[in-house]
């Protein structure tokens, strides 16, 4: 594994590459490295003959200053993590090389940026653009590789593709999860030991919902979520300090991202939610049909 922090030796290694007629696969994260993360990398180096794996904590995607403070850097570990996997190149760039002079491009996706993460981190997904596209006009990928814990995102990222009339294929990979069923992420460390532990209870509330789907109407479904998670530390007599606190929980149609009011009115639906707990906020999703 290389690894290359400038855009002039990113430039040379993937223009070597394209030489030899080699396939690249793209993974961009912003490090803290978990299974999650590997499992991306995994399918790019079965997928491809060059893997590209960016670290890159992008501060333009945050909308809380002090989210992107405590965002955890584990660099060097990371590093250990993409080389066990086999990693060819990571891409570990300083704010400066990304970015040297301020960013004035916005982006604009139109209906699926209106809803669940949108609204709440305004700024967030043209940040995500911006970021994404710059990466891959570096690295030139023929596949690049997202996970679906990040629902929105993908599509965003493919209206992307589709508005740089690009052919770059994205690979939607499924959600990792810790043997207790919460959503493995790199802000699940900032968690205190009594939050880590009830935290798949976000996960269990969520498979409870999609049984519970059989026979309940989708609005009922969404207060029922809302309100078993709003509830959970008095029902279970916790402290305050262990409140979730969900931010939204909404069930859409799977391309759209629109939200539903009856199961019949997609093929294919998801449920995402947003919580906050111990100052942490976590987000994790299901499918329902399709
Ligand atoms: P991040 O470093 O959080 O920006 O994530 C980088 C990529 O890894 C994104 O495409 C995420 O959706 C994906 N990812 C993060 N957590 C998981 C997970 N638990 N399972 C699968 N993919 C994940």
């Amino acid at each position: 594994m290389i690894t290359i922090t400038t855009i002039a030796e990113l430039d040379s290694a993937i223009n070597e590459t394209k030489k030899n007629n080699k396939s690249i696969g793209l993974v961009p994260t912003m490090g803290a490295l978990h299974e999650g993360h590997l499992s991306l990398v995994n399918r790019a180096r079965k997928e491809n003959d060059v893997v590209v794996v960016s670290v890159f904590v992008n501060p333009i995607q945050f909308n809380n200053k002090e989210d992107l403070e405590k965002y955890p850097r584990t660099l060097e570990k990371d590093l250990a993590m993409l080389e066990a996997a086999g990693t060819d190149i990571a891409f570990t760039p300083s704010v400066e090389e990304m970015y040297p002079e301020p960013v004035t491009t916005v982006y604009h996706f139109g209906a699926i940026e209106q809803v669940m993460e949108g609204p709440r981190r305004p700024g967030h997904f043209s940040g995500v653009a911006v970021v994404v596209r710059r990466l891959f006009e570096l690295t030139k990928p023929d596949r690049s590789y997202f996970g679906e814990k990040d629902f929105q995102q993908i599509a965003v990222i493919r209206e992307l593709l589709r508005q740089m009339n690009s052919n770059i294929e994205m690979v939607p990979c499924p959600i990792v999860r810790a043997n207790d069923g919460l959503a493995l992420s790199s802000r699940n460390m900032r968690l205190s030991p009594e939050a880590r532990n009830i935290a798949p209870a976000i996960y269990a509330t969520l498979m409870q919902a999609v049984e519970m789907s059989q026979y309940e109407d989708v609005d009922d479904l969404k207060l029922w979520v809302l309100d078993t998670l709003a509830s959970f530390h008095e029902v279970n007599s916790l402290p305050e300090g262990l409140r979730f606190e969900p931010e939204y929980f909404e069930i859409v149609d799977d391309t759209t991202l629109q939200p539903i009011d009856n199961w019949d009115e997609a093929s294919g639906s998801v449920g995402c939610i947003a919580v906050w707990l111990d100052g942490v906020r976590l987000i994790d999703m299901v499918r329902f049909r399709g």
